[in-house]
């Protein structure tokens, strides 16, 4: 019963979501609320509540000696915002041209304005005010001015002000949030994004739990390129918890035991004993292929976000990179918007750690959940500005990416691979732009490789349907299932309303799987699933018998993978997806798969925890 989500639905919303415990190795104090596990490991500490923005900026009064440092921090707010502004305004003009531009130039005149500037310094030597209550106080005056003002001109700008204030508010805060996260302790808050996750990961938390989003979420792949143990979808944890509460979380069956007895506390340091022992044990199995009892072999391969994961490829036996995110891998150098030399030494590096296993470097997948400057912002970010879209209306970001990988490609076997696809015409402008860019790289005569293989995310419906047309100009097919699952079933895969409804193995979505792999199969090109579902033994036969021949996911699941695959014959598997691609809804693929897995191995798989995966398991996160 494993596949489709555990998620509570909606109905159980009414009911309490803080229960006693459901399992008889918890103490009987015990509080246990119920999530999803997004990054597998067991976190035992103290919490700390991260308060989201409210909007207000409280008067707040500093002892006149930190006058100094409060004005440091307004002008490193300003230096951000500066860097923002510019990056918008870039691209603002070239997506909407140097009129729309223009408003974010005024914001930037304003941000360089002395007067103002000034005006804020003296609120805080003058009034001790904090740096944010300064800004709110000095600027609030200013807008009043020019709301009042009879130049319609001079109204308007009032709402740029309004804007650039704000901005500046913000960069303080998130700094302020930063600082104030105690190493040690396990966050817990309503969201994050993924970059928030990265720096907390910085301070040293052993661990985050969060009231929003899913499994395949941004800020859950992120944690688990981190290794930091998560749970998600647990609703209003963050009501139920103070700061410095002691709290169990449990990222590999997705819970969260709030003021755990010491019973409870000795049954998780064990958990976790056990966790490190499997992983080790697992680790065993790293030099051996992953053929199934009948002699096909597929090829394991790991995602990467972050550079140091490729140091877990060899312990974990992967056969070479499926997917390297490189949004968030320049987005951890501070931008995404990084020179061809910065990106062509990153990508090496990541290219000479795996060779001679191939590397499959995907350009930018920016809009969706993901960061972008934006110039303004979107209703339905997923259909919107995403992935090959921005990358295509703005080849200044893309060029010096595939002028990069180009040359990283001289260090190893290198593919690349391009994110939300879904013409071929993008494929043919991308082989364009391939063509411009091999002409300058040997017009400056630097070493490049010239022919990398080409392929596609393939993740929206569409493409799926078409994928015989598309396999013509593709050298591979890499399914992302995370977004082909949100497309194909309309729901968001970030949203923990809908996450119940959210199923990598409805039979819808196993039929575009089934149908994008025939294509490949006749065109003789590979097909991989690089989404979350591919860490996920119980998924792992079905994805076999559709035709899958490579999975690629986060190298922590390789081994539970593997070990699935050796125990299981090619031909069960295709018997298997025949079976359940004639199913009509998730439910009825878990019942088929609980009762298949009981057939032939006994019980369903183990998850890293040595238990099997149970009724209410994680559905992507633990192997
Ligand atoms: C996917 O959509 O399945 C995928 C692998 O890409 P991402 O999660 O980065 O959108
Ligand atoms: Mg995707």
């Amino acid at each position: 019963m494993i596949p489709s989500s555990p998620h509570p639905s909606r109905a159980d919303a009414s009911e309490p979501l803080v229960s006693p415990p459901d399992n008889g190795a918890l103490g009987s104090d015990d509080r246990v609320v119920e999530g999803v596990a997004a990054s597998p490991g067991i976190a035992i500490g103290p919490a700390y509540i991260l308060e989201r923005e409210s909007g207000r900026v409280e008067e707040e009064s500093i002892d006149p000696a930190k006058a100094a440092q409060e004005k440091e921090r307004f002008e490193e707010a300003i230096s951000q915002a500066e860097r923002a502004l510019s990056s918008i305004i870039s691209v603002t003009r070239e997506k909407l041209g140097e009129e729309s531009s223009a408003i974010f130039e005024a914001q930037q005149l304003m941000l360089r304005d002395d007067t103002l500037h000034d005006a804020v310094v003296r609120h805080i030597e003058e009034q001790h005010s904090s740096a944010s209550y300064a800004i709110e106080q000095v600027m609030t005056q200013y807008r009043r001015r020019l709301e009042n003002s009879d130049s319609p001109y001079l109204r308007q700008r009032s709402d740029d002000l309004l804007e650039v204030q704000q901005r500046l508010i913000t960069y303080l805060r998130r700094g302020e949030l930063l600082a104030d996260v105690p190493p040690d302790t396990i966050i817990i808050s309503q969201a994050l994004s993924a970059a928030e996750m990265m720096l907390f990961s910085r301070r040293g938390i052993r661990g985050c739990g969060l009231d929003y989003s899913g499994p395949t979420s941004h800020v859950a792949i992120m944690a688990r390129a981190l290794g930091l143990p998560a749970v998600v979808s647990l609703h209003d944890l963050s009501e139920h918890v103070e700061t410095d509460d002691m709290i169990v979380l449990d990222g590999i069956r997705g819970r969260v035991v709030v003021r755990p007895s010491d019973e409870t506390i000795q049954t998780y340091q064990e958990r976790n004993r056990r966790f490190q022992e499997i992983r080790t044990q697992q680790r065993e199995l790293a030099p051996l292929p992953a053929k199934t009892t009948d002699g096909v072999t597929i090829d394991l391969h790991a995602n990467i976000e972050i550079s140091q994961e490729t140091d877990l490829l060899d312990d974990h036996g992967a056969d070479g990179i499926g997917l390297v995110r490189t949004e968030v891998l320049l987005l951890l150098q501070g931008s995404i918007t990084q020179p061809e030399d910065v990106q062509y030494k990153l990508y090496r590096q990541i290219v000479e750690a795996a060779a001679p296993r191939p590397t499959t470097i995907r350009v930018l997948d920016l809009g969706g959940d993901k960061m972008l400057p934006l110039a303004r912002r979107e209703h339905n970010p997923f259909l919107g500005w995403r992935g090959i879209r921005v990358l295509l209306d703005k080849p200044d970001l893309l060029m010096p990416q595939l002028r990069a990988v180009l040359r990283a490609a001289t260090h190893g076997p290198v593919r690349l691979l391009l994110p939300m696809i879904t013409t071929r015409a993008e494929v043919e402008q991308v082989h364009e732009l391939l063509d411009q860019a091999r002409e300058e790289l040997s017009a400056r005569k630097v070493p490049f490789k010239a022919d990398v293989p080409v392929g596609i995310m393939v993740e929206v419906p569409s493409v799926a349907l078409q994928a015989t047309l598309f396999a013509e100009v593709c050298d591979f097919f890499s399914i992302g299932s995370n977004d082909l699952t949100q497309y194909v079933l309309a729901v968001d895969r970030g949203n923990d309303l809908v996450a119940n409804r959210y199923s990598e193995l409805h039979p819808a979505v196993l039929a575009l799987i089934k149908r994008t792999a025939d294509a490949a199969r006749a065109a003789d090109i590979p097909v991989s699933v690089c989404g979350e579902v591919a860490g996920n033994p119980v998924a792992t036969p079905i994805l076999l018998g559709l035709g899958v021949d490579q999975l690629s996911a986060s190298p922590i699941y390789i081994p539970g993978v593997k070990r699935l695959i050796r125990r299981i014959s090619h031909a069960d598997a295709r018997q298997l997806a025949r079976e359940a691609l004639v199913l009509s809804d998730a439910e009825d693929v878990q019942a088929l798969l609980n009762d298949w897995f009981h057939a032939h191995l006994g019980h369903l798989p183990l998850g890293l925890d040595g238990d099997t995966l149970g009724a209410r398991g994680p559905q992507v996160a633990s192997s």
